[in-house]
């Protein structure tokens, strides 16, 4: 399990995190719209709303690129997105990204 602070790794049942001392309870398995930190370009608000909506988040990019191009709402539209969404923690971005660290062809050596 990870703190949902501060990211430090535990691998035994705690309630506290030792480090930060947020509380370590199970992350809430609800499914909200936050900005994604491991799929962004800019802001991560496309990366966010394609895991929202289960869709490939570069579809999402394509249809808000074009929704700039083609009448400029689009712009508006993604800083409001950037501003209201929040960001997911650091242990969404784990939960969803679980074997990047030691994956790096240099680390295996
Ligand atoms: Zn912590």
């Amino acid at each position: 399990m990870f703190c949902p602070r501060c990211g430090r790794e535990y691998s035994d049942r705690v309630n506290f995190c030792c480090q930060c001392g947020a509380a370590m309870f199970a992350p809430p398995a609800e499914h909200k719209l936050r900005r994604s930190r491991h799929d962004k370009k800019i802001a991560g608000v496309c990366g966010g709303f394609g895991e929202y909506l289960g869709v490939d988040p570069t579809l999402v990019r394509l249809i808000w690129l074009v929704a700039v191009v083609f009448g400029g709402t689009g712009l508006l539209a993604y800083l409001i997105a950037w501003i209201v969404m929040p960001e997911e923690t650091l242990a969404e971005t784990k939960a969803a990204v679980p074997a990047q660290t030691g994956a790096a062809p240099a680390a295996s050596r």
